[in-house]
């Protein structure tokens, strides 16, 4: 265990063992005052692995201060050094993938290789964002009168608050952290508890790569007392928040006290629709990769599932088979395919879910337990398949966080998109049909952010990521991205 006070921070960051276990506030590494602290666990072995600071209302503070202090002269600079930046720390990502992705699976439990292709996937957010920083354009209007101008320019939001979850402890932060200093923002970042060392990994890459100090600020403790800090303050003038929906409104009623520009990216319930004329190979590899990444721990995985009578029977075999297939385990040993779910009330909150459509009548085909690999902590569950979802069950219409498949029939495509449409989230959906006209009608019909049209794997940096309903509003990703960093200004110029 790593323990807090240690200045570990001082090592080369990738040298063999080290893990930053501080702070960053200002360019320092720095503890809690009153040198309080938090446990990090590893969920595969229950083993705490560090403790980080915890801290209050003087640490956040001070992190607002740095970057308050730190903005005028960041967004001072020409894009293309911004740009430069944050290409170095995306390089310095790349150059660190091992240790970076070994450190993510031993704080949050997903397999190795998924933990790698989180680090690819989190520095992609920079790096494009480095780019289309020096594209953030204004525009000249044509005036009303011969004498006037009108110039629209665009400024960065200010001091921006980043919070965001456990289930992606690097590419959450880097998708926020991209745009934001791109558009000239400085930031305070407050990592989940569960998963802080990820974050601070990031924040000693950042300090390595040349971001001057107080631009990138990274607490971690209790978040309540953090968030009411960042709330209080009307130097902070946005909130990114990735996370539950039940927070999200919560945070989104304290941030109305100072106005804040608020992104939320919050919960999904995703469906995934397989009609008769699909190609359902491709629609079984795309659900197993949907549904059981990160041990079904994503906001967008697939949460229902909806197949046409035609091919229901063939779909439910071939998916029960490849479930059957999915190797669990410690997510540090190479092959495993399925780790840990985060904590013990995960765990629960799957059985739970489990037990009641159990009770509603449905078929667990496949799973429907714990499993106990030797020698590891009980917080593994079976990969597992479930016939006859209906309507009532709570699996049908709650996010599930965790690998449980629940499949139901229908007849109609109007059916189909019915069911789809029944929630009060709207993150992501799949279907998977080979008709060019029903793929255009399908696609318009799903009130979603984000639709894989045969597709189980949408998320990449160009495109714009986010939820519509109870998933919250904004974009990440893409061009898009740059608008929630940055305010319109017009200046009406008389000559
Ligand atoms: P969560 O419980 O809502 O927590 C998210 C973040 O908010 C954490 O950093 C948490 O801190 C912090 N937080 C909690 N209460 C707070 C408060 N009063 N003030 C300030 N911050 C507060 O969500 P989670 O369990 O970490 O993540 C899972 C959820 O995130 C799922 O619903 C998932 O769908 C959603 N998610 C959405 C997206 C998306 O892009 N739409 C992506 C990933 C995940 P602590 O952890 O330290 O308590």
């Amino acid at each position: 265990m790593v323990g807090v006070g240690i200045a570990v921070g001082r090592r080369a960051p990738q040298e063999e063992g080290h893990v930053q276990i501080q702070n960053l506030i200002d360019g320092a590494w720095v503890g809690a005052s009153d040198s309080s602290s938090l446990r990090v666990v590893n969920p595969a072995r229950d083993e705490v692995i560090a403790e980080v600071p915890s801290v209050g209302v003087a640490e956040t503070r001070s992190a607002i201060d740095a970057a308050w202090r730190a903005r005028v002269a960041w967004a001072s600079r020409t894009a293309g050094e911004r740009g430069d930046l944050l290409s170095a720390l995306a390089g310095l990502m790349h150059r660190d993938a091992d240790r970076l992705a070994a450190l993510m699976t031993s704080e949050q439990g997903k397999p190795l290789a998924e933990a790698r292709g989180e680090i690819a996937y989190a520095a992609s957010f920079l790096s494009w964002a480095a780019e289309e920083g020096k594209r953030l354009t204004g525009d000249i209007i044509p005036a009303s009168a011969p004498d006037k101008r009108i110039l629209v320019l665009r400024q960065p939001v200010g001091v921006t608050a980043i919070i965001t979850p456990w289930n992606f402890p690097a590419a959450m932060i880097t998708r926020k952290l991209g745009p934001a200093l791109a558009a000239g923002c400085t930031v305070v970042i407050k990592p989940s508890e569960l998963t802080p060392l990820s974050a601070l990994a990031i924040g000693e890459l950042a300090c390595e790569a040349g971001i001057p100090d107080g631009v990138v600020n990274i607490i971690t403790g209790e978040a309540g007392a953090i968030g009411d800090v960042l709330f209080d303050d009307d130097r902070v003038r946005k909130l990114s928040f990735t996370g539950s929906t039940r927070v999200g409104q919560m945070l989104m009623s304290k941030a109305s006290k100072n106005l804040l520009r608020l992104s939320l990216e919050l919960g999904g319930h995703a469906p995934f629709l397989v009609f008769d004329d699909a190609d359902i190979g491709q629609a079984v590899g795309a659900a197993i990769a949907c549904k059981f990444r990160n041990a079904g721990q994503t906001c967008i995985c697939a949460n229902r599932f909806y197949v046409q009578d035609g091919v229901y029977d063939e779909f439910a075999a071939r998916f029960a088979e490849a479930i059957e297939n999915l190797t669990v385990g410690d997510g540090a040993r190479e092959g495993v395919q399925v780790g840990p779910l985060i904590n013990d009330a995960a765990v629960e909150k799957v059985e739970s879910h489990v037990a009641d459509a159990r009770s509603h009548g449905a078929k667990v085909t496949v799973g429907g337990k714990r499993v106990h690999p030797k020698g590891l902590a009980d917080r593994f569950y079976a990969p597992t398949l479930i016939k006859g979802m209906t309507p009532d069950m709570v699996l049908a219409r709650e996010e599930t966080f965790g690998p449980v498949a629940p499949v139901a029939r229908f007849t109609e495509e109007r059916e189909a998109i019915e069911l789809a449409n029944a929630s009060e989230y709207g993150l992501a959906a799949y279907f998977f049909t080979r008709d060019a006209s029903r793929l255009m009608r399908v696609a318009e019909a799903l009130e979603y952010g984000i639709v894989g049209a045969n597709d189980g794997g949408p998320s990449t940096a160009q495109a714009p990521f986010g939820g519509v309903k109870h998933s919250g509003f904004g974009r990440e990703g893409g061009r898009y991205a740059m608008d929630e960093y940055s305010e319109i200004k017009y200046i009406s110029w008389q000559l």
